[in-house]
C-alpha cells in the first residue's frame, strides 16, 4: 500500500488522474454552485464505499467527481454570499496540494522549521498590519475558534499569576455582537461572560465597557473582547476606547478580527481600526477574507510568553523539544499536532505580494457598496444597520420568515446563488457576506432582480 516503484503503473495512472481532477477543478470558470443531498439519495448513489477489498483509486475517484464532490456546496462559486464564505487564491489551492503531498510536521521547529519560517513571514505581516512590536507572534490554528479559544486561555493564566492570592479572574466582557465561538469558549473554560450594552451604532466603547467592569469588580476579569468586524453586521468595536479602558485596569484586550481583521489590508478602511495595536491578542481566519483555503487562523500575541506559558505541553517525549528555545507553533495554542495550514496563504502572499491583497480587498469593499446603493434605490428594499465592512443586511419589505426562506431554497435549488437569510432582534432579513474579489456588480443585481 505504501511506496511509488517505478513499476507500480496503477499508482502512477492513479497520480494522473488525481492531479488532473485538481488542476481541472481549479481551472473552472465558472465553478458549478451545486447543492447538498439527503443521507437517503448519498445511500442510493454512492452506497457502500468501504470494503475488506478496496474499490480501487479509479473507481473511488470517480465517484468523489461523480457523486460525493457535486453533493457539496463550491464554497468559491461568486454568488455564494452566505455565512462567510472562502474565495482561495488559485495560487494557495495549489500549495495546498504540495503540503498535503509534502508530509511536514509543523508543530516544532526541529521537525518543520522551513515551513515554521515561512509561515512566521506571513504572520508578520498580518503583525505590521496590527502595528504589533517586533517581538509579537503566534501560530497558525484551524480556525477562529480556535483561536479565540486559545487566546482566552493564555489571558486567564495570565491574570491568575499575576493576581493576588485567593483572587481567581473568571470573568470576560464583550457585547452580544461578538461571535457565538465567544461563548463557547467561556463555556468550555467555565468562565462567566459579561454583556456589555453596546453603543446605537451596536458598537462596544470604553465607557459602556467600564461600566460593566466597576459594577462587577474589575479584577474579577481576565479578558475583554472585541470584534473587529461582527459576523452578522461587520461591525467594528471602537477599539481605541476599548484599548484604552482595558489598560486602565490592566485587563487582557482580545481582538477578534476572524472575518473583519482582513479589513486592515485595505488602506481605504484602515482608519476605522485605529487603537487595534494595543491589543495583548489578535486573529484573523485567511480562509475567510483573505483568500486562503480551509483551515486557517492566524492567532497573534503581543506577548509570546504568555501564549506559551498557557499552552506548552510537558511530557518525556517531548523533551528535546520543550528544553530548546526554539519557535514551536504548538506552544501557542489548544492542540498539539500541526498541519502546516500557514503554508498555502503564506505561498500566495509570496507569489503576488502584499499590494495584491490591498486590490483584491478593496475590490470587495466597492462591490459592497454597490450593493448597498443598489438596495437603497429600490423601493421595495431597506437596508438594515450601517455597514462598515463587506457584510450588506437588508429588508425585503412585506416578506415573512417563510418568504426569505423560500426565496434561498429557490435559488440553491435553480443553482443559482446560495444566500441563506439571518435574524436579527428577532426579524428575518437578507444578508450578503462578500469576500470573493470575483463577485461582480452583476451578480448583485442579477439576485437583487430575484427580490422584486
Ligand atoms: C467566523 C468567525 C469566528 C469563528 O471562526 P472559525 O474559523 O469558523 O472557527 C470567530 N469570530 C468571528 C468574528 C468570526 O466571524
Amino acid at each position: 500500500m505504501h511506496g511509488f516503484p517505478d513499476d507500480n503503473t496503477s499508482l502512477a495512472e492513479l497520480e494522473r488522474v488525481v492531479l488532473d481532477y485538481s488542476a481541472e477543478r481549479m481551472r473552472l470558470d465558472p465553478v458549478p454552485l451545486d447543492h447538498s443531498l439527503t443521507p437517503e439519495q448519498l445511500e442510493e448513489a454512492a452506497g457502500r464505499t468501504i470494503t475488506a477489498e478496496g474499490m480501487g483509486g479509479q473507481a473511488a475517484m470517480n465517484l468523489f467527481a461523480e457523486v460525493l464532490a457535486p453533493a457539496c456546496l463550491s464554497v468559491d462559486h461568486p454568488r455564494y454570499l452566505s455565512f462567510i464564505p472562502c474565495a482561495p487564491t488559485e495560487a494557495s489551492a495549489m500549495f495546498d496540494l504540495v503540503v498535503g503531498a509534502s508530509s511536514i510536521y509543523a508543530g516544532s521547529w526541529l521537525e518543520g522549521s522551513g515551513a515554521v519560517y515561512a509561515e512566521n513571514q506571513a504572520l508578520r505581516w498580518i503583525c505590521d498590519l496590527v502595528g504589533l512590536p517586533e517581538s509579537s507572534g503566534g501560530a497558525f490554528v484551524p480556525g477562529g475558534t480556535i483561536g479565540n479559544l486559545s487566546a482566552l486561555v493564555a489571558a486567564r493564566a495570565k491574570a491568575r499569576h499575576a493576581a493576588p492570592a485567593g483572587q481567581r479572574p473568571f470573568r470576560v466582557a464583550t457585547t452580544d455582537g461578538a461571535h457565538s465561538s465567544i461563548a463557547s469558549a467561556c463555556e468550555v473554560m467555565d468562565a462567566e461572560l459579561t454583556p456589555v450594552t453596546p453603543d446605537g451604532r451596536g458598537r462596544l466603547t470604553g465607557e459602556r465597557l467600564r461600566e460593566v467592569l466597576l459594577e462587577h469588580g474589575p479584577e474579577t476579569y481576565f479578558a475583554v473582547v472585541a470584534t473587529a468586524g461582527t459576523t452578522n453586521f461587520g461591525i467594528i468595536d471602537d477599539l481605541a476606547s476599548v484599548g484604552e479602558v482595558c489598560r486602565e485596569f490592566g485587563i487582557w484586550f482580545h481582538v477578534d478580527g476572524a472575518y473583519g481583521g482582513a479589513g486592515l489590508a485595505a488602506p481605504s478602511i484602515r482608519h476605522l481600526y485605529a487603537g487595534v495595536e494595543h491589543c495583548d491578542s489578535f486573529i484573523v481566519d485567511p480562509h475567510k477574507w483573505l483568500f486562503a483555503p480551509f483551515d486557517c487562523c492566524a492567532l497573534i500575541y503581543r506577548d509570546p510568553a504568555a501564549g506559551r506559558a498557557a499552552h506548552t505541553q510537558h511530557a518525556g517525549y517531548l523533551d528535546v523539544l520543550t528544553e530548546a528555545s526554539d519557535w514551536n507553533p504548538a506552544d501557542f495554542s489548544v492542540g498539539l499536532t500541526r498541519r502546516a495550514r500557514g503554508l498555502p496563504f503564506w505561498f500566495s502572499l509570496a507569489t503576488h505580494g502584499t499590494d495584491a491583497y490591498a486590490t483584491a480587498v478593496e475590490r470587495t469593499l466597492e462591490v459592497a457598496a454597490f450593493a448597498e446603493a443598489e438596495i437603497a434605490s429600490r423601493e421595495e428594499l431597506e437596508i438594515v444597520g450601517q455597514r462598515d465592512l463587506t457584510v450588506v443586511v437588508f429588508r425585503r419589505r412585506g416578506w415573512s420568515a417563510a418568504d426569505y426562506r423560500a426565496w434561498s431554497d429557490r435559488m440553491l435549488a435553480d443553482e443559482f446563488a446560495f444566500i441563506v437569510p439571518t435574524t436579527h432582534a428577532g426579524e428575518t432579513l437578507a444578508r450578503f457576506a462578500i469576500v470573493n474579489p470575483q463577485t461582480t456588480t452583476e451578480d448583485i443585481t442579477a439576485i437583487l432582480d430575484s427580490m422584486a
